[in-house]
């Protein structure tokens, strides 16, 4: 195994800021991927687990332990019937490229989830979804290196604890789990209407009516990168706050003060509130903060135009909680994780 030093975090985050990583290695398979974790924990460092790097923020202060590069390939069927095909995928592919070999292969389930960066592996750690499907929805298992007992150990469905956008792997389990390989089950059936409203106002204004999986992705991916600055054009992780949620009694005032606050009921007593909606009612779209620009077509995501670093990132996401606070009493969250 071959360990880097002194390796900076820009080259390998999407947000392009922030220092070095003390250590940095790349893992390609399970074995060496528990080597590296025993390695770190024989020094007492501190390990990391990195993905495509598209939902993660570097600090100034770099990374004092070892960052592991997940790159386990691996796509191969485990199982296919009259109705679905059953298909475990190694925790380094990029998440893209498996829904495309998905959609090539007519499968459905993860094709409105088309053009997400990252990696498989990352995808039930923040349960990613879009267009109304989520990776809960497919995922039947996925195989982890329990840091805590040092074994490998298969995790169902239900032991992952899926809610919107969120997992055991960032919640209660969070660093303990490395997770080497997920198993999806695909549907062979084509995709059915009606989809997801901002998806199937694009199939209407398109004039769509027949319905297979490579039509959905490819809708997908142009409502996406319409919507989405190409991070390889402009620094940026995507969506950078996470959708508000309000509770019904906070949705009533709300309601009174701004009758047009677009709201979706989750159902359970609570609403999802659009975060772009708040920053750009908040007056901030297209605004340049510290060098960080609040992108002119979704004030959801953040670009990295002239920051000197993560401190300016900061500053300007803190001052945009707080213009958001002060206008809403809603507290908005950073989505992406930080090392
Ligand atoms: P959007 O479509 O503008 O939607 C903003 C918010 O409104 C989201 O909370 C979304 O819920 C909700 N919403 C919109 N239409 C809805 C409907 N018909 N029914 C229920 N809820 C509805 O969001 P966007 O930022 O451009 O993102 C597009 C899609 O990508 C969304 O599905 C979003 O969740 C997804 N996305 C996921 C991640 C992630 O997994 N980390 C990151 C960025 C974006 P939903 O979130 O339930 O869709």
């Amino acid at each position: 195994m071959e360990i880097h030093t002194n390796i900076p975090l820009k080259n390998f985050t999407t947000m392009k800021l922030g220092g070095n990583a003390r250590f940095m290695t790349e893992v390609r398979t399970p074995e060496e991927a528990v080597a590296a974790f025993r390695n770190a924990k024989a020094q007492s460092l501190p390990v990391f687990i990195l993905g495509g790097g598209s939902n993660v923020i570097a600090q100034d202060a770099g990374f004092n332990g070892l960052i592991i590069r997940m790159r386990i390939p691996g796509f191969e069927v485990i199982n296919d019937d009259l109705n679905s095909t059953t298909i475990k995928v190694g925790a380094g592919e990029d998440w893209d490229a498996v829904v495309k070999r998905t959609v090539d292969m007519r499968l459905s389930g993860i094709e409105a989830m088309s053009a997400i960066p990252g990696t498989a592996g990352a995808a039930p750690v923040q349960n990613v979804g879009a267009y109304g499907q989520e990776i809960a929805d497919v995922l039947e298992s996925l195989i982890a290196y329990d840091t805590q007992t040092d074994n490998f150990v298969t995790l169902l469905n239900e032991a992952c604890e899926f809610s919107y956008r969120q997992s055991i792997f960032r919640s209660s389990q969070i660093g303990r789990y490395i997770i080497v390989s997920i198993t999806i089950k695909l549907s062979k059936n084509l995709p059915q209407p009606p989809f997801y409203e901002a998806l199937q106002t694009y199939l209407d204004q398109h004039d769509v009516h027949i319905f297979t999986q490579e039509i959905i992705r490819n809708a997908v991916i142009d409502i996406r990168t319409n919507k989405l600055p190409d991070p390889k054009l402009l620094p940026n992780t995507g969506s950078f706050f996470k959708n508000a949620i309000v509770e019904d009694w906070q949705l009533t005032d709300l309601k009174a003060n701004f009758p047009d606050i677009p709201t979706y009921d989750m159902g359970d007593g609570r609403f999802k509130v659009p975060t772009g909606w708040l920053i750009e009612q908040s007056g901030l779209k297209g605004k340049v903060l510290h060098g960080i620009k609040i992108h002119d077509k979704n004030s959801l995501v953040l670009i990295n135009q002239s920051a000197s670093g993560y401190r300016d990132l900061a500053n300007a996401r803190d001052e945009i909680i707080d213009a958001v606070r002060n206008k809403f009493k809603i507290q908005i969250e950073q989505e992406p994780l930080e090392i």
